[in-house]
């Protein structure tokens, strides 16, 4: 007799979870036999659940050679469709530290060479403190962008006699009141556009920049070097990243006329991540669409090619971090797209802001028992008392291993590199999670999980509580 082969063949779970995709972000992920979320540096091996084991839940964990990667990646594209298309300009990016202002972000892209983008005085004082503290070279360029306060001018103007290379963005018609008479370096202005992209943000209530009339019925400004717009942010299709820029450079064209000086288009932010790991468009497929465009508009118009500054911030920080948690209890759903609650030990509103303001969607692959067929359709729920702290991916549901008795289930939700750790909250008194940096094969602690003591201190809880 002839032995039955078993036809249960593995099931390749790294695809299941979508990992190792790179056009999901998720190509140093993988899931191990045992069924055990890890992440490759190169040849170094971080196993997640080992990690998360050791320091405790919930966590972020920080990714520096992520963000690096990217970056790199980034200036590699624009800088290579230049050469190739014989483009004049030159590129520059500059992180719009308002993604995420942590100095463990913040460092490796400078070192890989990112310029900044300022939107407050106290995001100023940092690159001030870093400017002070030799972290950096004077080729590093800053343009301040945000509602232009009496202290952030004078910060401003501060670090432009210290010989700091800075660009303030002006916003309006009182800045350029403010600006115009006193100021004597160079500026950029901001153009609200007609064009509506493909994101979030509504249009209909921009109020930040001027109507491209407006900007042409300006007098002859010597000093202007640079028109910027930033239309929306996670824009969701390439036509929208790539057409602002025809309409922008319309209105480049006629500026150059009166004001010989200008230099430089910054197309802001906006570029988006695939969250939800469906197919999206890319950075190297739009990049070169953006030089061709450029290079045609303005050879077409027989203006020289202008620099270019692209702030795309949640596309390089978004997958460099994620967020760990573990389920602490289950609840039966009577009614639902899904059968169970799985109620976590952190909160998406105060942790994910994002998923309660903007109903963000987010990747999530279990940290451990990711290699089991005992699935469960679930919904999330953050343990604050708040019946809106929760993730349900949009009222559909998501999977995750049937709970065993006495063993922790974590999991892992992706991307959560850019805008949460800013808009965190602490609804409850919950505490933030630990924050920890991978890098070079070791795990350090960036910021330990906040006590009762820490967040009471930011109530005015100091010491014996009278
Ligand atoms: C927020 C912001 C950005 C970054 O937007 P992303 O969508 O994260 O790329 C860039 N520039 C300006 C002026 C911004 O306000």
């Amino acid at each position: 007799m002839v032995k039955k082969k078993s036809n249960k063949r593995r099931k390749n779970w790294k695809k299941f979870w979508k990992l190792g995709v790179d056009e999901f972000n998720t190509q140093y992920f993988d899931v191990t036999k045992e069924g055990e979320l890890i992440v490759q540096e190169g040849n170094y091996v971080y196993n997640l659940n080992d990690i998360v084991k050791k320091y405790g839940s919930p966590t972020e964990i920080v990714f520096p050679f992520i963000l690096e990667e990217r970056l790199e990646d980034l200036q590699d594209y624009f800088q290579a469709f230049m050469k190739i298309q014989g483009y004049k300009g030159k590129f520059y990016y500059h992180y719009p530290m308002k993604v995420n202002q942590n100095k463990e972000f913040i460092m490796p892209l400078i070192s890989e060479g990112a310029h900044m983008e300022v939107g407050s005085v106290n995001e100023l004082w940092i690159v001030k403190k870093l400017w002070e503290g030799e972290k950096f070279n004077s080729k590093l360029r800053v343009l301040c962008n945000g509602p232009k306060t009496d202290a952030y001018i004078g910060l401003i103007e501060e670090l432009k006699n210290k010989g700091l290379s800075i660009i303030p963005v002006i916003e309006d018609e009182h800045e350029l009141n403010k600006l115009h008479k006193t100021y004597k370096g160079d500026v950029g202005i901001r153009v609200n556009l007609d064009t509506k992209a493909d994101t979030h943000w509504d249009k209909k209530i921009d109020r930040f920049g001027f109507t491209a009339k407006e900007l042409l019925e300006l007098p002859k400004m010597k000093n202007l070097k640079l028109l910027h717009y930033h239309i929306g942010s996670q824009i969701m299709t390439s036509g929208s990243v790539i057409k602002p820029i025809g309409e922008a450079m319309d209105l480049y064209i006629k500026l150059v006329k009166t004001h010989p000086n200008l230099d430089t288009l910054d197309i802001g932010g906006g570029f988006g991540v695939p969250y939800e790991k469906k197919p999206f468009y890319n950075a190297k497929e739009v990049s070169e669409k953006i030089i061709r465009l450029l290079k045609k508009i303005s050879d077409e118009a027989g203006v020289r090619h202008p620099n270019l500054v692209v702030e795309w911030g949640r596309y390089i920080v978004a997958p460099a971090q994620i967020t760990i948690y573990n389920i602490i209890a289950e609840k039966p759903i009577p009614k639902g797209n899904a059968k169970s609650w799985y109620v976590i030990d952190g909160s998406f509103m105060n942790d994910l802001l994002d998923t309660w303001a903007i109903h963000q969607k987010w990747h999530i692959v279990p940290v451990n028992n990711a290699s089991t067929n005992a699935l469960k359709s679930v919904w999330l729920a953050g343990s604050s008392c708040d019946s809106d702290d929760k993730y349900t991916a949009g009222g559909n549901y998501i999977l995750m291993p049937k709970l065993k008795d006495g063993e922790n289930q974590y999991f892992a939700v992706f991307d959560s590199g850019a805008y949460q750790d800013a808009l965190a909250s602490h609804h409850c008194l919950l505490s933030s999670p630990a924050k920890l940096i991978a890098q070079d094969g070791t795990i350090k602690i960036a910021r330990k999980r906040e006590t009762a003591d820490s967040i009471g201190k930011l109530f005015g809880w100091n010491g014996d509580h009278r």
